[in-house]
C-alpha cells in the first residue's frame, strides 16, 4: 500500500494555494508531503502532519506554488508585484530543493561506498594510472 501524496489545494475564490488537512482515512496509509522536508517517511499521525504544515520548509513550498501560478499565468501587475522578486523566490526554492536532494544522495553514496570498502578493501585504494605513461 502506497502512501498518499500531499499537495496544497487551489482556492479559486481567493486565487491562492492553501494547505488542507487530509481525511483521517488518508492517514491510514500515510500522507507524504513533497515539500522537500527531510522527513523520508509518510505521516500517519494527523497532529504531526498539522505541525508540519507550520514549518518554514513547508511554508516556502506553498509560496512557491503561488509564485509558479503567478509567473505562468502572467498575472503580473507591475505596480503591485515585482516579477523579479517572484522569479528569485521561485529559483531559491528550486535551489534549496536540489541542495536537500543532493545532501540525501551524498549520504546514500557514503553508505554505499563504506559498504563497498568493507566488501572489497582493495577497491578503496586509489589507483594512480596515467593515460600518458603508455606513450612514453
Ligand atoms: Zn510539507
Amino acid at each position: 500500500m502506497s502512501s498518499n501524496n500531499y499537495y496544497p489545494i487551489y482556492d479559486a475564490d481567493n486565487e491562492i494555494f492553501k494547505d488542507h488537512v487530509p481525511d483521517d482515512n488518508d492517514f491510514i496509509n500515510g500522507v507524504k508531503c513533497n515539500c522537500g522536508c527531510l522527513k523520508k517517511s509518510a505521516y500517519t499521525n494527523k497532529k504531526h502532519f498539522e505541525k508540519h504544515l507550520e514549518t518554514a520548509t513547508h511554508k516556502k513550498w506553498l509560496e512557491y506554488f503561488q509564485c509558479w501560478k503567478i509567473i505562468h499565468n502572467n498575472e503580473i501587475n507591475d505596480e503591485k508585484l515585482n516579477k523579479q522578486e517572484l522569479i528569485i523566490t521561485y529559483l531559491e526554492y528550486e535551489i534549496a530543493q536540489l541542495k536537500r536532494e543532493n545532501a540525501i544522495l551524498q549520504e546514500k553514496l557514503k553508505e554505499k561506498n563504506s559498504f563497498l570498502c568493507w566488501l572489497m578493501p582493495s577497491m578503496s585504494k586509489t589507483e594512480h594510472t596515467s593515460a600518458n605513461s603508455e606513450s612514453i
